[in-house]
């Protein structure tokens, strides 16, 4: 894809993105663009860096790292797929947020190996296909009990991948339950979770909607991947 194209793409992408936070009565700076750049060259992120963009999303360690070394070192990187326990230090060297918590062996890895508290998301699993990862709905409250007694995990919020195929019942559906359990779990344990991450190239602007504080887009803006 040409720069040309990607940075239409991105500017129609923002535009939409004030466009649906205009319908819901919130303010665009209330919605980050994570740019998910699995597949896609370094060549083709650099178009997106060099139009002021900052925040990417990987999802693979293996790729990030390669990514990583190749691109600018003011770049903040997500880590939005499932992560591997035996992997969390390398993630832990690339990354600044995890996206993609969904037991508690893998929460507890983060913190022992962190030298910092990390920020991290919850992933809950609320479309209920087999095909994806992430917690249980109902199951999400005692990951995220457990989650807040470790020393250097710092939890701001949860994920989601919204149902496939996509369609607008089925996926606001989805994100009210992200939204709904969030706050569930804000009021138990009297905390605040801002972040809620959910929409993708094909749902974002009903995730918005919902109540998305990111959005995770990469063909919208990259095009098609070619694997
Ligand atoms: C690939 C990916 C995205 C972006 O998907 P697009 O359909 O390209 O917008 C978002 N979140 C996660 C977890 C992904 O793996």
């Amino acid at each position: 894809m040409n720069p040309t194209d990607i940075s239409e793409n991105l500017a129609r992408v923002k535009s939409e993105i004030a466009s649906a936070c205009a319908r819901a009565g919130r303010k665009p700076d209330e919605v980050s663009l994570l740019l998910v750049t699995k597949t896609f060259p370094p060549e083709t992120i650099k178009v997106a860096y060099d139009l002021g963009h900052r925040l990417f999303g990987e999802n693979r360690v293996q790729e990030a790292a390669e990514k990583v070394k190749r691109l600018p070192p003011d770049i903040t990187w997500h880590m939005v797929g499932h992560l591997q326990t035996n992997k969390v230090k390398r993630a832990l060297d690339l990354f600044s947020v995890i996206e993609s918590v969904d037991r508690l062996p893998l929460a507890e890895e983060i913190s022992r190996r962190a030298t910092r508290p990390i920020p991290c998301l919850l992933e809950v699993n609320t479309s209920g296909e087999e095909s994806k990862f992430g917690i249980a709905p109902g199951e999400a409250r005692f990951l995220a009990e457990k989650i807040l007694s470790l020393p250097r995990i710092k939890l701001v919020g949860l994920m989601t991948l919204g149902p496939y195929p996509v369609s607008e019942k089925a996926s606001r559906k989805a994100f009210a339950l992200l939204r709904e359990t969030r706050d569930a779990i804000q009021k138990e344990f009297g905390i605040s979770l801002p972040v809620l991450s959910m929409g993708m190239s094909e749902d974002y602007i009903w995730a918005i909607e919902e109540g998305a504080t990111e959005v995770r887009l990469g063909r919208a803006v990259f095009g098609p991947r070619v694997v």
